[in-house]
């Protein structure tokens, strides 16, 4: 696979052509934003992280019948993935309350919700990323019905998966936002990725945070979460 022209930089990632129509490559930076662009900074080391933990949790989702972009590493920071067009929904999935859920609905962080919870978000930044619920998302056109069935079954598969694999190190899977994409003959996978960026991960005995939280908050050993993280998973 030949590497070609970028194509899009995002906040944490950019995506390269290939010499193929049906993947891309895409390029983990050490770059981080929180607040929708409104803080900036650098995390030494995470795109590491972020590519190697993704592209190990992608292989196992897929295993659970459940399929993503993920298609080969290439090094510490790059990899081939199925190309798509994204989408634009947030997919989060709460598990205890914590972030913007404890903000708006008054719930204490660390309160263990009694089912796990399903929120979609419109991707725009510029809006603010709303939350949007499927009236909304099939009435503007950003995913039919079958869409979002599927979605929403994939999406409640992996976190039974994720809250089992997380266990097994100590750590407790508190929430998560994915995204899906659409290929060309329009078959939903789960593409963009599973990080620290993207989930709220806190040790399980001392309920010490262990994702980006560190770095949103201003919090301190930010670089040594991310690497305790991907200790945990790869000795
Ligand atoms: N999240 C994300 N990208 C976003 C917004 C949220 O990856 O643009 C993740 C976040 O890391 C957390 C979960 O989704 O694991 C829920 O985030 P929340 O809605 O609480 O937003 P936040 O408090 O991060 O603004």
């Amino acid at each position: 696979m030949e590497k070609r022209e970028q194509m899009y930089e995002g906040k944490a990632k950019k995506v390269f052509a290939t010499d193929s129509d049906e993947y891309c490559i895409v390029s983990y930076k050490d770059d981080a934003t929180a607040f929708n662009g409104l803080k900036k900074g650098t995390i030494a080391g995470k795109g590491v992280v972020n590519n190697r933990m993704s592209n190990y949790l992608m292989q196992l989702i897929e295993k659970q019948g459940i399929p993503t972009h993920f298609v080969e590493e290439l090094n510490d920071r790059e990899t081939v993935v199925r190309k798509v067009t994204i989408v634009p929904l947030e997919v989060i999935v709460r598990n205890t309350a914590a972030g913007s859920f404890s903000k708006r609905f008054g719930v204490a962080e660390g309160t263990k919700l009694l089912c796990p919870t399903l929120e979609f978000c419109y991707k725009d930044d510029e809006l603010g990323d709303p939350m949007v619920n499927d009236y909304h998302i099939i009435a503007c056109g950003w995913a039919t019905r079958e869409d979002l069935d599927i979605i929403t079954d994939y999406t409640f598969k992996i976190n039974e998966f994720l809250i089992d694999f997380f266990k097994k190190i100590n750590v407790d899977l508190i929430d998560f936002k994915i995204e899906f994409g659409k290929t060309a003959d329009g078959k939903i996978i789960l593409a963009d990725e599973i990080s620290p960026d993207t989930c709220r991960f806190w040790d399980a005995t001392t309920h010490e945070k262990l994702d980006k939280d560190r770095f949103r908050r201003d919090m301190g050993s930010v670089e040594e979460a991310y690497r305790e993280m991907m200790r945990r998973i790869f000795g």
